[in-house]
Formats: C-alpha cells, structure tokens, sequence
C-alpha cells in the first residue's frame, strides 16, 4: 500500500481540479490504457485499474472530500484498518474543524472512533435499518466510429452483488431470521462516556456485538455466508443510441448491486469510448474527410468519389480547385443524439503531387508549363508584385 501513488497524481490534476477537469483527466488516462485498446499489454491493464480506482473516489464528491482530509485511509476500508483508538483519533482529529461542520460532537466522535478509518464514515449515522439504494457498477465500452454514428445493440458482462437467493438478503441460514441486538436494541449504536482532557463526553458508537447492523444473525445463511448478497455475473444488452460520442454514458436503471434493506438496486453506467477511424474525424456532430485529388483533377474539374458515413457520394470539384480547399455536404453528418436532424460532412481535398515522373512525363510537363502565363497563376502574380514592391521601397 505504501506504493499507492496519489490519486491526483494518477489522473495527473491539480489538487483544486474542478469536476469537469477531473472527468476529462479520466477520460484521457482511461482511453490510453484501457484493455480492448492494449490488448496483453499487463502494465496498461495495471495502469487502467490505478485509473479508475482514482477516479471511483476523486470523482465522487463526498469520498474526494474524505481523500483530501485523510488520505487513502479515509477511503479504503483495509487502509489504516487496525488503526482504531488513539492512532484513529490523532489522524481524524485534524478534520475536526473542517468537514463536519454543523454535526454534533458525538457524530464526529463516533464517526472517528468508533468507525475507525474502516467504512465507517458515510452510512454509520444512518439508521442501520433503513432501505439503501445499491451501488452503482460502472463498465467501459469500445464502440468502433461507425457504431457509435449509426447506433447499435451491444452485449456487456458485469459483475455485481446481487441479495442471496437462499436468505433473501437477511443473511440468516433457511429456516431462521435474524435477531435485534440485545445491546443496541436495533439501532446499531451505544453509547459510552469517554474523557477527553478532563471532560466526560458521550460518545455514540457503532455497536460491536452487531458491528452496527442492529441485527444478529446465530446461524449464518450457508450460501452467502451470512452476507445476505452473493457475487454474480450477469449479461445485459445495451442499446447505444445513434450519435452517441465518446466520452458519454448510458445508465442502465436497477441493473446494479442489489439494494439494501429492500432499498433499489444501483444502477450499470455504460461509458463509451469510440475508437478513431482512419478516414472520418468527427467534431460535435460534423464529419471531417480528407480527399486527395489529382493535378489535372484540381485544374480540369472532376467528379470525385467522397465517403460519408452512409457510404460513397459522388462530389463535384469545379474546375481551378486550389489544394486545401473545404466543401461542405450539408446533412451527410452524423445523425443528433436523440433529436431530429443531422450534422454537416467537410470534404477537404488536397492535390496530390505526383512522384518519380519518367523522363517522357518529365518532358510532358515542361512542354506544358512553358506554355502557362502569368494570368493562369493569380496567386503568384500577387505574390510577386509584392516582393518587387517590398525590395524597391526598402532599396
Ligand atoms: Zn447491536
Ligand atoms: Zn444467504
């Protein structure tokens, strides 16, 4: 753990990064060593994980805020686990004055003490009965150009926590239910009188024989193991909308862990990353190609074969193109998400120069050059106005 590089560091932002410069930090990172993009490549793999685990905290605001004040032991259970009393209570004790504004001493107390650094931040104020909504499961999807511009059904494997079939989630084995904690009476918490610099002062604390459920179960449930969720894959089909761009997600409502305490099931976050194509280059909703043209094409006019994303279009080049000129086909673009109506499609061509001439070519091209004046090359005629103007005033 003592390797653990910073989360910051990880995504390469500064420590007062806004969301919006977070997300596009993960993006990135997420996109260059994602696995479908580096297949086998082990250190990439390893990279993609470091990635998102950084971005699991750094990008939800209440684990950010706990990362800041603690570290990795305010976000990750087995970090700083064992650190209980008065390790735990030196290193929580500096966000005394800072995060918990506005909870009472015993919250803090409890939160720091009786928690540990160990998840007991977050949910430990909370009736332990309560219904909870599940986790959210998120999963990365490569979709080629063309997928992502025409839409497409995708089939996804996800692991999730799902409630034990056998138990139902209560933990206890058939046959038996769980029981309310003599100790706490169900609530998950006691309290205890602590000293504290010559002062007596209650503290609220998850209750031990429990471990702040509020419910103990004596024969565990055989098939979770008294968890009351169990581990599952599942396969889900995802339809992606036409149009969808990288960098953006589809949630697939309730597919995610299972609630708790009968509370909703979590949801699956779908996030797409397109794959660039090697002939379109996409902006917003408008499609860029490249063209290349032929000499004589640029000086003659010609009908030239353009891609779209619908396939071939024949173009007209109006004679006297000159290279790097842009066309626009308006509506070839790709199709708004979820809306009515297309982008446009930019055809640049470039005139292609050609190479190795033999010597009859050669010649050809002389012979035809000579015959060119001054008024077939408006650009040069300006160009060399203005270098006779610029030496004459400067002589
Ligand atoms: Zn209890
Ligand atoms: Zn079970």
């Amino acid at each position: 753990m003592a390797d653990k590089r910073d989360y910051y560091e990880v995504l390469g932002v500064a420590k007062n990064a806004s969301d919006d410069e977070l997300k596009k930090a993960y993006r990135k990172q997420a996109k260059k060593y994602h696995p479908d993009l580096n297949p086998g490549d082990k250190e990439a793999e390893a990279k993609f994980k470091e990635v998102n685990e950084a971005y699991e905290v750094l990008g939800d605001k209440e684990k950010r805020a706990r990362y800041d004040q603690f570290g990795f032991a305010g976000v990750d259970p087995s970090y700083g686990a064992g650190a209980g009393g008065a390790g735990g209570f030196n290193g929580g004790f500096g966000g005394f004055g800072g995060g918990f504004g506005g909870v009472d001493l015993g919250d803090i107390f409890g939160d720091i003490f009786g928690g540990g650094f160990g998840g007991g931040f977050g949910g430990s104020r909370a009736n332990p009965n309560a219904p909870r909504k599940g986790a959210d499961v998120r999963v990365s999807l490569v979709l080629s150009f063309m997928e992502a511009v025409h839409g497409c059904t995708k089939t996804i494997t996800i692991n999730k926590q799902d409630t034990c079939p056998e138990c139902g989630g209560s933990g206890a084995a058939k046959g038996t239910s769980p029981e309310t904690c003599p100790d706490c009476h169900g609530t998950g918490y006691v309290n205890r009188n602590i000293r504290m610099g010559g002062m007596v002062m209650q503290q609220r604390q998850p209750c031990s024989r429990c471990g702040g459920k509020g419910k103990i179960v004596s024969t565990p449930c055989g098939h979770c193991h008294g968890t009351g969720k169990v581990g599952a894959k599942k396969t889900l089909e995802v339809k992606i909308p036409a149009g969808i761009n990288d960098d953006q997600s589809i949630a697939l409502r309730g597919q995610g862990d299972a609630g708790v305490n009968g509370g909703p099931a979590g949801d699956v976050i779908v996030i797409v990353t397109v794959r660039p194509d090697p002939m379109f280059e996409r902006d917003g909703y408008d499609v860029w190609v490249n063209v290349p043209i032929t000499f004589s094409q640029a000086v003659l006019g010609a009908s030239v074969v353009v891609p779209t994303v619908d396939g071939k279009v024949e173009y007209t080049v109006p004679e006297g193109t000159q290279s790097g000129t842009t066309f626009r086909l308006r509506g070839k673009g790709i199709q708004y998400l979820g809306g009515r109506g297309r982008g446009d499609q930019y055809v640049k061509v470039n005139v292609e120069i050609p190479k190795k001439l033999n010597k009859a070519q050669r010649e050809a091209l002389k012979a035809f050059e000579e015959t060119l004046k001054d008024e077939n090359y408006e650009q040069r005629k300006g160009f060399f106005k203005n270098l006779k103007d610029l030496f004459d005033k400067n002589k």
